[in-house]
């Protein structure tokens, strides 16, 4: 009820009087074609009444009532009263395809409301949501919640309402008409045929849920094969694979030969009901005739109302089962809708104010998980306008800083400044704006090399765009690139070499320009040659802005106003290098480390 009612809000958009019109437009509409279509069977039942009266094949003369003479007088003759019976199934029909035509624009238009408040949605949630989060499994929520919006609202509204205000219609029409036992019949077999349908609907859920988890883990295993082609060629393992494979395959086969054969009962038993009732109410209409209370006409009309009933009645197991499951979508989708963001603005914050943008962390502790520390009381400044360089083992928690800088995340104890303000009380957009990252690993959008490095600043004109990628030395390569700036750069990038991508994504803080700048080991997969044109290039860019450089390799780090040693979750040291080295502690041991490395690398290459 409640996911209904959430769906009636977005229905019944309050400032739009049209989709208002159009909404009851359309439920006049349902009502005009269910009353037309009754009337059907009735002109049918005129028409066989007036011809074997006519032919006097028949005495029915005698039970001719006098609402019927009227309506004789009305048409005047039985190819007139036959042209009405026409007429009224076109007009049923009109009337129908004419409410789906009005009614589509507010259902399609709800959906998209809906579809992209959900998405808007998606952005605004924290990047520890979208870490926890399975891939596809969103978007497959919001897939499957706007068909079960649109399944919900073109059959339940307009298949079980209308079946319900035609079932009383008909009712109505025999126990008028004929008496109660003829409404009684109806009713009754109604009754009978959906708590039979429901029943055995239900039972059957089990196989159609086996069903389709069959048919989603085939299609996972399917992807995630295709996905790691090369591995498994690297091993040889596609006869593994395929084996594999084809356990969901048949698992999914037997699952829906069990829903096939369910099926055939559910649809022969529905079949037993309703021509029993039908049987039954024809035989009494017989009675009826013979005893000259009923007429010829009366049994065809008894006949082709209660058969109008069966079409829609013919769903009804489908529409229940369908109906559940689109709730269940539904609900998920809502359910999104009332995830709350753990980062957002606080209720009084105020944009930042740039002053030059000195960062100060302030015994900052934090964890991802409670009970795992990674940055245990870690404190230092950046004073505006200089570089500082972050050193550490791999896992110490350089890149969490950054990400905590950058507010993905907030601090469990010690506070964060940017210009003296606390990163928790100014605005995330504003905080946001004034910084630019360059993350450990690019991730690019499938689109065109062009756009991904405007995508730095979607305001930025052609020329800057490429004069960021000469910044970057990469504007050389993409001219090398047969399709050059127009070159698609495949899933995540994959079709670029790391080093490509790395260039992308700092010709991209190149176009930014933040005041701020933040390199996660920005040159890691670059050949020397190339990361020294770039670190050149960073330097510019860094110049006067206050920035931070997580540096693998200790040479970058060495060109830093500062460098800070994290170890174990606290500043182990910090200072500049010369001081650093001269000081002969945890720094000077790796600087050491490193160039030992470098050089018995060269002592190998000299004895190869
Ligand atoms: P690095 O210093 O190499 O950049 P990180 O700051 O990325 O290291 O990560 C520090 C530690 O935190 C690592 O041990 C990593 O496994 C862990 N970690 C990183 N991200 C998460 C996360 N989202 N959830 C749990 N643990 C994480
Ligand atoms: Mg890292």
């Amino acid at each position: 009820m409640k996911i209904l009612r959430t769906l009636a809000k977005y229905l019944w958009l309050k400032d739009n009087l049209e989709f208002r019109l159009r909404v009851l437009l359309s439920l006049g509409l349902l009502v005009g074609a269910k009353v037309i279509n009754v009337q059907v069977p009735f002109l049918f039942k005129l028409a066989v009444d007036w011809l074997s009266t006519a032919t006097g094949s028949v005495s029915a003369l005698a039970s001719f009532t006098e609402s019927n003479a009227t309506l004789l007088a009305l048409f005047g003759s039985p190819a007139a009263v036959l042209l009405g019976y026409g007429i009224a199934r076109t007009g049923a029909s009109a009337c129908n395809e004419l409410r789906n035509a009005v009614f589509s624009k507010v259902a399609l238009r709800t959906i998209r409301v809906v579809s992209r408040k959900v998405f808007s949605h998606l952005h605004e949630l924290d990047l520890r949501y979208h870490l926890n989060r399975q891939t596809g499994a969103l978007s497959r929520i919001i897939d499957r919640g706007s068909r079960a919006i649109n399944f919900i609202l073109s059959s339940m509204v307009f298949n079980v309402a209308p079946t319900i205000l035609e079932i009383a219609m008909v009712s109505g029409i025999l126990a008028y008409k004929f008496g109660a036992t003829f409404a009684w019949i109806t009713s009754v077999s109604v009754a009978a045929y959906i708590a039979f349908t429901l029943i055995v609907t239900q039972w059957r859920t089990k196989f159609r849920q086996a069903m389709n988890k069959a048919d989603n883990d085939a299609s996972t295993r399917a992807i995630d094969s295709l996905l790691n082609y090369e591995t498994v060629k690297y091993f040889t393992n596609e006869p593994y694979e395929v084996a594999k494979y084809d356990t969901y395959l048949k698992r999914y086969e037997d699952a829906a030969l069990k829903t096939q054969s369910s099926l055939a009962f559910l649809n022969f038993g529905q079949n037993i009901i309703f021509s029993t009732a039908l049987s039954a109410a024809m035989i009494l209409s017989s009675y009826g005739i013979m005893s000259g209370a009923m007429t010829v006409g009366d049994l065809v009309m008894v006949n082709g109302l209660l058969f109008q009933l069966s079409l829609p009645l013919n769903f009804l197991g489908s529409v229940y089962r369908e109906t559940r499951q689109s709730l269940i979508d539904m609900k998920s989708m809502f359910q999104l809708l009332e995830e709350e963001p753990e980062i957002k603005d606080a209720p009084n914050a105020k944009p930042l104010h740039f002053k030059g943008g000195t960062i100060e962390f302030k015994n900052v502790h934090f964890g991802y998980l409670s009970d795992r520390k990674i940055l245990d009381g870690v404190s230092f400044v950046v004073p505006a306008g200089t570089s500082t360089a972050i050193v550490g083992t791999s896992g110490s928690g350089k890149s969490t800083i950054l990400r905590m800088l950058y507010r993905f995340f907030d601090s469990d104890s010690g506070s964060i400044f940017v210009d003296g303000q606390d990163i928790r009380e100014v605005t995330l957009k504003s905080l946001r704006e004034c910084i630019g990252v360059v993350p450990q690993d690019t991730v690019l959008f499938n689109d065109t090399i062009f756009h991904n490095i405007h995508y730095g600043r979607l305001s930025a004109t052609e020329e800057e765009v490429y004069d960021a990628a000469r910044r970057a030395a990469i504007h050389e390569t993409i001219l090398n690139f047969p399709e050059k700036y127009s070159t698609v750069v495949g899933e995540r990038g994959l079709k670029l070499s790391g080093g490509e991508k790395q260039r992308v994504s700092l010709a991209r803080a190149f176009l930014k320009a933040p005041s701020i700048l933040l390199c996660d080991e920005a040159t890691s997969s670059l050949d020397s040659t190339t990361e020294a044109e770039i670190l050149s290039a960073l330097k510019n860019l860094s110049n006067n802005r206050t920035s931070i450089f997580i540096a693998h390799r200790l040479t970058t780090a060495m060109q830093c106003n500062e460098i800070i040693v994290l170890e174990n979750g606290k500043v182990a040291e910090r200072g500049p290098h010369d001081v650093l080295l001269s000081r002969a502690g945890r720094y000077a041991q790796l600087w050491a480390q490193q160039n030992n490395n470098d050089a018995s690398d060269a002592a190998v290459k000299v004895e190869a």
